[in-house]
């Protein structure tokens, strides 16, 4: 009776898998349809953050005269970058407070190299801080992207950074004139994943996150955040080569804007 009873429940189950994912599979691809208001990440997804900060570090060898130290520039920006990958990793944990990382980052590449100043690391930091924003490489296609979605869709964006800084670089890239609505975690007092970022950008485009969809590059910030309130989410990775149709999930994930745009006009 007991093994009766318990073959009866692992059919029921088996049927109940089949009834979903058969439903799964008639809603994928067509869940974008209803899109109105595309909301994006600024750094790395629109914005080349790597190169722009690579031409700013570029600048700063050259400024302070950092070849005594170092072979070439391009030693300088490896040494620089894998410590300000090491730092930003304890930044995440807490461990070390933003206003350190922004000299630290630099006096510790500089001390690899002999050099122990810690005037120079300060100034090199500042000068940072205050040159990578005024770069201008953005990521391939991106432009031509948001000129062909402007004519279909609301566009936003959403990105964790001072408010300033952010608004700058938009305007200075030229893009401001997209976007409807700008939130920045500075403006809104949360970083995205936290769900009151969204809600907040949301409510000021009167848009509904079930019309909403969100485009970024970071998994946990965008993506997942962006499930949390039921938008709908477009994962950008360059190191994707083809479209990946989650859309049962509610997802796309693309490694090119290109990609996006086809898929979106496949589904208007
Ligand atoms: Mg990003």
């Amino acid at each position: 009776m007991h093994s009766c009873l318990h073959n009866v429940s692992r059919i029921l189950e088996f049927c109940s898998h089949l009834f979903f994912q058969s439903s799964n599979q008639l809603n994928k691809g067509v869940i974008l349809k209803n899109v109105q208001h595309i909301f994006f990440d600024l750094d790395r997804t629109l914005w080349d953050f790597e190169t722009n900060s690579r031409e700013a570090l570029l600048m700063a060898y050259e400024h302070f005269g950092l070849q005594q130290w170092f072979d070439d520039s391009m030693q300088f920006i490896k040494k620089y970058e894998a410590i300000n990958d090491q730092l930003w990793a304890l930044y995440r944990k807490g461990q070390v407070e933003k206003s350190v990382l922004r000299t630290k980052r630099f006096g510790d590449t500089l001390k690899q190299a002999g050099c122990l100043s810690e005037p120079v690391a300060k100034d090199l930091g500042d000068f940072y801080i205050q040159e990578s924003p005024k770069q201008k490489k953005l990521l391939p296609s991106t432009a031509e992207m948001l000129e062909e979605l402007n004519d279909h869709y609301e566009l936003h964006i959403i990105t964790n950074g001072f408010d300033e800084v952010q608004h700058f670089k938009l305007e200075n890239c030229g893009l401001d004139h997209f976007f409807d609505v700008v939130i920045t975690s500075d403006s809104a007092g949360y970083k995205k994943p936290d769900e009151r970022i969204f809600f907040q950008a949301l409510t000021k485009a009167k848009a509904e996150a079930g019309n909403s969809l969100m485009v970024g590059d970071d998994w946990n910030s965008d993506i997942i955040g962006a499930r949390g309130v039921g938008m709908k989410q477009c994962f950008y990775s360059p190191q994707i080569e083809m479209l990946n149709d989650r859309t049962d999930e509610g997802l796309i994930e693309v490694g090119h804007h290109d990609h996006m745009v086809d898929f979106l006009k496949s589904q208007r």
